[in-house]
């Protein structure tokens, strides 16, 4: 099936069946009626001269209409580009440049950014980008006019020209490690993906799932809108973006099954100081996912917030995302330790990173993962994609995993965030959740910066609790000493304000490796 194909089953399975709450308007779809919206956007985009292949963006926090775009770009064979709406001018320009978007659809302005502005300035700067359309303004309007001059009988037409194997979404990485990558996927790679993780957390058209999450990332699009629309279940948008309150009212007053979060949104919840007085007794299930969970908030979600059934994923954009997830009846222990087990229909395995040989159960190595779910590729980067994905269409992760006996996963760090000292390697994240247990620590990251007598050397940057008292680097060393291993011990300590962070929320390790290795000369 295309994504096309089977919206258009659920719209026949579950007309009456409610498919959309976007509650800061208090408008609401049922299938019926969202199918009917997706094909007049998608007429609109056939009124456009959208041609299968070319390329739309779509760059805007979370509404309705960035659904609507999503699926009617499926239906048209067009290749839809989501655009981080974090993302300043000069990051809109690359992706738009680097993917040759032709028609964007944007929002005009959320909160501090002006969306118009900078795409208006983008127009001068990018050739092959010929028309903007804007959310709430004639242009949108005018898109959905000309569509209903369309005979629909055009988009049939179309339909039948369009194959699952198609590439149908630009989606770029997050940039931690380095610049944003185009994982350029398909029908076949997204759908199938959203498809099993709504199965595996066991939706059908009763459930109603609530989406704090962004919908230009993977988590939303997929793991939420595509999940949800291909089990016939409600996707309910709460805000445009993540509003701790706006999500627990949501979740009470439209009484949502399940509900989606990274760690930090699932604390900043549970920190509501009215917590106790949204009823949360609706839900059921949901995801926790994009980096490990503590275990505190585990516990406090699965009690407090009635999700005894919530689900651990790990995955990346290049693998549509979801490689392995945590099953219904895991215990606290595996969706805290582990990031659950394979998913069906996809291989992983762990390889010693250098030789490509795969490892014993309990050694860390480089997780690879092959399946349905791999992208095609890097979009217009064959020497990137070749370096990702091998002639056994194995993509390699760069995050390393063990793999236990039981068959769950744990990833224990990013390869490239590995340090080797004199032929050791450690893995920061031990020596992180080590030192969080210093009284005098609020957060730490740990890298490695070069040496010349052991090739890299331990670095520890610290947030102090209290700036005026900040530990140093004797304390440190004397608390590590006796339980971590004498090579694990930091060397460096430095005192930091805070790090540097993508738009997404994660560390840029390699920023602090290049700023320490600067500093120490
Ligand atoms: P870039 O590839 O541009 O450097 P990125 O890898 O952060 O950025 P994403 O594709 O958004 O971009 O994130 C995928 C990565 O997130 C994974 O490779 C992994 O390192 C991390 N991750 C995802 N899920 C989990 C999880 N459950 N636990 C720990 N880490 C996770
Ligand atoms: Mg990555």
């Amino acid at each position: 099936d295309t994504i096309g194909e089977n919206l258009d089953r659920t719209v026949a399975t579950f007309p009456r069946r409610e498919a959309l709450v976007d509650v800061v308007s208090g408008r609401r779809w049922t299938y019926a009626r969202f199918g009917a919206a997706v094909d007049a956007v998608a007429l609109g985009l056939l009124a456009m001269g959208v041609e299968r292949g070319d390329r739309v963006g779509i760059w805007s926090p979370n509404r309705p209409e960035w659904s609507l775009v999503q699926y009617a770009t499926a239906k048209v064979g067009a290749i839809m580009v989501n655009i981080n709406p974090a993302y300043r001018a000069h990051e809109l320009e690359y992706v738009l440049d680097q993917s040759g978007v032709r028609l964007l659809v944007a929002a005009q302005r959320h909160k501090g950014s002006d969306y118009r502005r900078m795409a208006e300035r983008s127009r001068e700067r990018c050739p092959a980008l010929r028309d903007v359309v804007y959310l709430d303004d004639p242009s949108w309007d005018l898109l959905l006019d000309r569509g209903a001059g369309v005979p629909p009988e055009r988009l049939a037409a179309r339909a039948a020209t369009l194959s699952c194997d198609d590439p149908i979404n630009i989606q770029y990485t997050s940039g931690t490690t380095g610049f944003p990558k185009g994982a350029t996927l398909t029908h076949h790679n997204i759908l199938n993906n959203g498809y099993f993780v709504g199965e595996l957390l066991g939706y059908t058209e009763h459930d109603r799932i609530c989406l704090p999450v962004p919908l230009y990332h993977c988590f939303g699009m997929v793991m939420g809108n595509l999940a949800a629309s291909s089990h016939g279940a409600c996707a309910i948008i709460p805000a445009p973006s993540f509003e701790a309150a706006a999500t627990l009212r949501a979740v009470a007053e439209e009484r949502a099954t399940a509900l989606y979060g990274v760690p930090t949104m699932f604390i900043a919840e549970l920190g509501l100081a009215d917590f106790a007085a949204y009823d949360l007794s609706s839900l059921r299930t949901g995801i926790m996912a994009g980096s490990p969970c503590p275990e505190e908030i585990m516990k406090r979600v699965m009690s407090e917030m009635h999700m005894p059934e919530v689900a651990i994923c790990y995955g990346m954009t290049e693998t549509s995302p979801v490689s392995t997830m945590t099953r219904v009846n895991d215990d606290l222990e595996r969706r805290t330790a582990t990031v659950g087990r394979v998913m069906p229909h996809v291989e992983i395995k762990v390889v010693d990173p250098a030789s490509g040989v795969t490892l014993p159960r309990g050694e860390p190595g480089e997780l690879c993962t092959r399946g349905y779910s791999v992208m095609t590729g890097y979009w217009e980067e064959p020497e990137k994609t070749a370096e990702a994905i091998d002639a056994g269409r194995w993509m390699h992760t760069g995050d390393l995993a063990v793999m236990r006996e039981d068959g769950y996963a744990a990833i224990v760090g990013r390869l490239k965030d590995m340090i080797i000292r004199g032929g050791e390697n450690i893995y920061p994240r031990e020596i992180e959740e080590f030192l969080y247990t210093h009284p005098k620590v609020a957060d730490v990251q740990v890298v490695g910066v070069p040496d010349a007598k052991y090739g890299e050397e331990v670095l520890a940057c610290v947030i102090p609790r209290d700036p005026a008292d900040p530990p140093t680097r004797d304390e440190v060393a004397g608390f590590c000493r006796d339980r971590l291993a004498h090579f694990k011990v930091p060397r460096y300590v430095r005192v930091v304000e805070s790090f540097p962070m993508t738009v997404s929320g994660k560390v840029r390790k390699v920023e602090m490796r290049a700023r320490a290795a600067e500093e120490l000369g």
